[in-house]
């Protein structure tokens, strides 16, 4: 009998497993449908996700009212669906840089408006859940985007004090709501890898600990039971992507208290994946997530998790290089030695952070065999040599862009000089950085480590690459290209 009864148990189990990856399985092959087409990268604002929030408002299944004001007047909005008793409570970007998750709630806005052939998934949800979303948190940050309010203030530390409009809005709501489950949507470092895998960590959930003992009490255990699921539905799809973040307790932040406060409450940090610098494919993921939590929390599937698979989730590491160039030949005082070389490339905001470009550092050498790169090049056999300014001075950005660079590359110069006044962009989309002082120091005997990452490669006495701000080109071959350079 009771073996009986551990079968019906066991094939029910297998049953919504395999409906799970189903349904997620479909909102994969179909995203297009939802996808949100007004959004297509990071540094959209409050006015454009504004015009999107009055067009779901006027489709009138959301019902959707002002929940406050930022510091500069932003509306804040709270929009809900469903007629279910369980509560879910998501908030997005309550650090303005992290914008990833807002673009998919809009997917999910739009998943409820399409006509999909989803009709009983939708309604299961909707009996059973009413869902509150609360996208862009912190819309002041959005606008110039960074990650503090516009006080400065990291809103995730105002839980306690209260001294940001924002972090009020989030905890009054909360406070109203009370719910049962709530998502707490941010991105992380592009630069964490699941474990010492070579895999970039593409989303990282945490069931926020309650106290510096990381207790596990039934709320924890459930966001830990829901999380295993949601980990195991998304490793389907990208395979050793999925990680765990640190679980340190942190008394000033949101998550951590509302757990505490009887929410079971998940962490997902959107993290990096090569070539998806705009975060498009993850924010598919996100949106993949969020409405398999959804029927997941309606059908109550997460309880038949054990925590045990949360426990085995692998943790976030930091062994990751934007780029690796390895096995190069390097001389230093007459003496060769072979390195690896680990370069970052840093994101910077321009023209109100409309814009972006990279600076890029060398920052790691030696033998860095126990991390990867999002590009990682083996260079065995060539030598790496630090680039050179290039004596003549040009008089004007013309005369730099007729240069022929690859020739340039081959005398051994990244840099060329400007004796001009007024071009204060420091920037380029140019393949050569440029200096605005005349500075004609030869670079040759600088310090590798720390340096700017501006680099000749050659094999047998000629320029095969050049690295220019950390982006390598090919000189003898169509081989990458140089996202901007630097004018400095
Ligand atoms: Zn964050």
């Amino acid at each position: 009998m009771i073996k009986k009864i551990f079968f019906i148990i066991t094939i029910g189990l297998e049953i919504t497993m395999a409906q799970n990856i189903d349904l997620a399985q479909n909102l994969y092959s179909n995203y297009e449908i939802y996808r949100e087409t007004k959004l297509t990268h990071r540094r959209f604002k409050h006015a454009d996700i504004l015009s999107l929030i009055n067009e779901v408002k006027r489709q009138g299944i959301f019902s959707v009212e002002k929940a406050g004001q930022s510091v500069e007047g932003r509306d804040i909005y709270l929009l809900s669906i469903g007629r279910g008793k369980s509560k879910v409570f998501l908030w997005s970007q309550m650090h303005g840089d992290e914008p990833t998750a807002t673009m998919a709630l809009f997917d999910v806005f739009n998943f409820f408006h399409a006509n999909d052939g989803l009709h009983d998934i939708k309604k299961a949800i909707l009996d059973n859940l009413t869902i509150y979303f609360m996208p862009m948190v912190n819309p002041d940050g959005a606008e110039v985007y960074q990650r503090r309010n516009i006080f400065e203030i990291d809103i995730n530390r105002d839980v306690n004090r209260q001294q940001t409009p924002e972090g009020i809005i989030l905890r009054k709501t909360f406070e109203s709501l009370k719910p049962d489950f709530g998502f707490n949507l941010h991105d992380q470092s592009t630069r964490y890898s699941v474990s010492n895998s070579f895999k970039s960590a593409a989303i990282s959930f945490l069931a926020p600990s309650l106290d510096h003992d990381r207790s596990v009490d039934s709320v924890r255990e459930n966001s830990m039971k829901l999380i295993g699921e949601l980990y195991r539905t998304l490793n389907h799809f990208v395979p050793g992507h999925i990680a765990k973040y640190g679980d340190d307790y942190e008394p000033r932040a949101f998550g951590d208290n509302f757990q505490k406060w009887g929410t079971s409450t998940i962490l997902i940090e959107t993290g990096g994946w090569k070539e998806d610098t705009e975060k498009q494919f993850l924010r598919k993921l996100n949106f993949i997530t969020y409405i398999s939590a959804f029927y997941s929390i309606a059908s109550k599937s997460y309880k038949h998790e054990s925590t045990k698979l949360y426990d085995q989730i692998p943790k976030n590491e930091q062994y990751l290089f934007d780029l690796i160039l390895r096995n190069l030949k390097y001389k230093k005082d007459d003496k060769e030695i072979v390195i690896d070389v680990g370069i970052n490339r840093t994101e910077n905001n321009y023209n109100g952070a409309n814009e972006f470009y990279f600076t890029s550092l060398a920052e790691d050498l030696g033998d860095l065999s126990v991390f990867f790169g999002y590009e990682d090049i083996d260079m065995n056999g060539f030598e790496l040599q630090q680039g050179k300014t290039y004596p003549k001075e040009f008089t004007s950005m013309n005369e730099i862009k007729d240069l022929d660079f690859a020739k340039l590359y081959k005398e051994g110069f990244t840099s060329v000089i400007l004796n001009s006044k007024g071009n204060s962009k420091p920037f380029t989309d140019l393949p050569i950085n440029i200096k605005l002082k005349n500075d004609k120091r030869s670079t040759s005997n600088q310090k590798l480590l720390g340096s700017k990452a501006n680099f000749i490669i050659r094999k047998d006495g000629e320029v095969h690459y050049a690295v220019i701000n950390g982006f390598v080109v090919g000189v003898k071959s169509h081989f990458g290209m140089v996202f901007n350079a630097l004018i400095q």
